[in-house]
């Protein structure tokens, strides 16, 4: 097992990591991963960042990724001058070799291994090795991604252990030195609101709040408190019982 963390998750310090070159964001226009390009904006001079259309049963969260991109762009000079281009990467492939509530049909429910079967076999294993394959074409040497072990679904490829053997892998198979960093890892739902707060302040806070989209089931009508979603999926559940911890962290 895994004694340490690949990143000092909310510290804003400057990598160690990497060359300064500049980072790369998965970016699925969700809470987590918004909260990462924040993240990444605030270290890095130059960001970058990729998402993947894998056939995902709701399209919605690859809707709300360029209005996610614009409020961050809006938050601030600098985010704006060092975010650079977006680039959306077809994966369907992904969803024609996988069976799972997220790309099919299917009912959420735990299956027998143990997993939910809104897990998709090696969705994060594939995203960050095509995630690689552009960062070395663009000449960045960091990738930032927002898998959790703490709070998370108990999905294997979240682990901070996968994570750490990936980027090994990913330099062996490409002579490189790309960091990857999680600086969700350690982090539950609250504490991923406060980073977003510590980030952006207030604004950013709202911006993920409305504008960011986390419901399995794309969700889009009523806002809650917490921001829009069934409210009853594990991904509502999670986000909504996160945003009340946090709430009652300031009160
Ligand atoms: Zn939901």
């Amino acid at each position: 097992m895994s004694t340490m963390p690949v990143t000092n998750n909310a510290n804003t310090e400057p990598s160690a990591a990497g060359t300064g070159a500049g980072a790369l964001v998965l970016f699925s226009g969700g809470q987590d991963s918004t909260t990462c390009v924040a993240w990444a904006l605030e270290r890095y001079r130059r960001v970058e960042t990729i998402g993947f259309d894998y056939g995902q049963r709701h399209a919605i969260e690859l809707q709300v990724r360029p209005h996610v991109l614009d409020g961050l762009r809006a938050l601030s000079p600098s985010w704006k001058q060092r975010l650079g281009p977006d680039q959306m990467i077809d994966l369907k492939v992904l969803g024609q070799l996988s069976d799972t509530a997220l790309t099919g049909d299917a009912e959420i429910m735990m299956q027998a291994n143990g997993l939910p079967n809104t897990f998709v076999p090696g969705r994060n294993l594939l995203f960050l090795t095509l995630a690689a394959a552009l960062a070395y074409r663009r000449g960045l040497d960091v990738l930032v991604g927002g898998m959790c072990e703490t709070d998370y679904s108990g999905y294997p490829d979240c682990r901070d252990e996968t994570i750490r053997s990936l980027q090994t892998t990913i330099n062996l198979g490409m002579a490189t030195s790309m960091a990857i960093e999680t600086p969700l890892m350690w982090l539950d739902k609250a504490q991923t609101w406060q980073l977003a707060s510590t980030l952006g302040g207030d604004a950013l806070v709202e911006l993920v709040r409305t504008q960011t989209h986390t419901c399995y089931l794309g969700e889009r009508g009523a806002l809650h408190p917490w921001g829009y979603g069934c409210g009853l999926c594990p991904a509502c559940e999670l986000r909504a019982r996160g945003y009340l911890a946090y709430v009652q962290g300031l009160s």
